[in-house]
């Protein structure tokens, strides 16, 4: 069986968004679950445009995924190199072998005069092609405006004939009718080829089998296969994946919210969530299950079951499924995600690291981001200096709160051992000798101890905070009770 190889291969003109996130992955894991090999491949023959900053940023952003290559920068491999910018003399070559055997040619119109054409065409009506005048151009012509130091482009000739036909994996067979095609330029008169023209040679000399990229390519799909045609090469498979939309199916923008992978790290999802939740934006393993482990993935993933149509973006469900992932995840590495902005708040020193690490375990649950969970813990460091207004009337200003309060403060100075279990225990039998229920203490209790009304379990947020803290806020909510009574 023939080895598969593929490749991802951005443009690093930007950062890395979630549609190529998800190319990559879907590269990733055909190579994973086919045993073969992932190129990363830096398309950067947009000068102008591409930046080294964008490249590391990609190059970032597909390890945080925990997307590795097994070939292309930073780590080698036998078809180097594996930047296009650097691969200029290998399309020179294949540049002139096509002008040799007269399959292209220079052409030396003006872009004054393609540009009176395009607009000859657009008052007429009609789709704009190169209409071939310098194909037919007569050698010495040729030689002498080089001479002349004149800097042509070079043109595919195409046959114009019949129709073009793709095979697609996920799009099977698409037909592309041959008169729309022009002679299109595979060399720019700077001398560097076109993407049209670079892509078919990476990817023959870099032995890909499977071309597996985002849909928007598929048009430029015919055009790549008159250049294997007129190479005399094998083509690869071809498997173009669907679009991602907006929820209204508009294109995915800004304005739809973090698209790139660092922006999504930056908001606090974690690399797993997002990878599952990519991998279901048009892969369907055939079941319904939402929360897919990564080495079910790669057993199972198959570009058949890939979606014709458009994915819809729907971030509701990602930062869910973050949530899930964060739950679970190891706590030192969620501890150690939240603890530079910790120090910074002045929250975490050399003496309550403990403390630190059990507090974000407690909260973490009521987290769906990582960016989430210290400000639900700022009560663990911070007294509370003001109780929510709604809480207040709730639990503060009817008339019983004071007594509630003294009652728990009871509990607090007299329970044996002060742990969750024991205060539980101490706190409902509490209730119980009062003839009330146990959420009647539990109420005020909450907000004289965190200032809010919505706080994971009471008696662990008592345990973890501890007798004098505890002391101390209910104390000083019976102040604040007396207070709105003089009002
Ligand atoms: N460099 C192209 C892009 O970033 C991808 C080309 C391809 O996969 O063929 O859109």
């Amino acid at each position: 069986m023939e080895e598969v190889r593929v490749r991802f291969a951005p443009s690093p003109t930007g950062s890395l968004h979630i549609g190529g996130a998800r190319t990559a992955l879907f590269n990733w894991l055909y190579a994973r679950n086919r045993r073969g090999t992932l190129v990363l491949r830096l398309e950067d023959t947009d000068l102008q445009r591409s930046t080294d900053d964008a490249a590391a940023g990609i190059i970032e952003g597909l390890k945080w995924l925990g997307l590795d290559w097994d070939e292309g920068p930073g780590v080698g491999g036998d078809y180097g190199p594996y930047r296009q910018s650097e691969r200029l003399p290998i399309y020179r070559h294949y540049i002139q072998q096509l002008l040799d055997q007269n399959q292209a040619y220079y052409c030396f119109c003006s872009a004054d005069e393609l540009k009176r054409q395009r607009e000859q065409a657009q008052s007429e009506k009609r789709n704009y092609l190169y209409e071939g005048q310098c194909r037919h151009m007569n050698d010495s012509e040729v030689k002498n405006r080089l001479a002349a130091g004149e800097k042509p482009v070079v043109r595919l000739k195409v046959d114009r004939t019949g129709q073009t036909i793709v095979n697609d994996l996920i799009r099977g067979t698409v037909q592309f009718d041959n008169q729309l095609m022009d002679d299109f330029i595979i060399a720019k008169s700077d001398g560097w080829p076109t993407y049209n023209f670079a892509v078919v040679v990476d990817d023959h000399t870099m032995h890909i089998s499977h071309v597996i990229r985002a849909e928007e390519h598929l048009s430029n799909t015919p055009k790549q296969i008159k250049v294997y045609e007129a190479l005399g090469w094998k083509l690869p498979q071809f498997a173009h994946v669907s679009m991602i939309l907006a929820p209204d199916r508009s294109k995915l923008s800004k304005r739809h919210g973090a698209t790139s992978v660092q922006e999504f790290r930056d908001e606090g999802y974690l690399p797993e969530a997002l990878v599952n939740y990519l991998v279901l934006l048009g892969w369907s393993p055939g079941e319904n299950i939402d929360i897919y482990p990564r080495e079910q993935m790669i057993e199972n993933f198959a570009l058949e079951n890939v979606s014709r149509s458009a994915a819809i973006y729907d971030l509701p469900k990602l930062t869910w499924m973050n949530g899930v992932y964060l739950a679970a995840a190891d706590l030192d590495r969620i501890v150690a995600l939240v603890t530079p902005e910790a120090a910074k708040m002045g929250w975490l020193n050399e003496t309550n690291r403990s403390y630190f690490r059990q507090v974000v375990d407690l909260v973490r649950s009521r987290a769906k981001t990582t960016r989430e969970i210290l400000p639900l813990a700022g009560y663990f460091f911070v007294p509370p200096e003001h109780y929510d207004t709604k809480g207040i009337q709730k639990y503060f200003r009817p008339s019983g709160s004071t007594e509630y309060i003294r009652s728990v403060l009871d509990v607090i100075m007299t329970v044996d051992v002060f742990t969750a279990v024991h205060l539980e225990e101490g706190l409902r039998d509490k209730a119980a000798q009062m003839g009330i229920k146990a959420s009647a203490l539990i109420h005020p209790t909450r907000l004289a101890l965190s200032g809010v009304t919505n706080t994971p379990g009471l008696f662990e947020v008592m345990e973890l905070l501890g007798r004098d803290a505890c002391q101390a806020r209910l104390e000083r909510a019976l102040g604040f009770i007396g207070g709105l009574s003089a009002e």
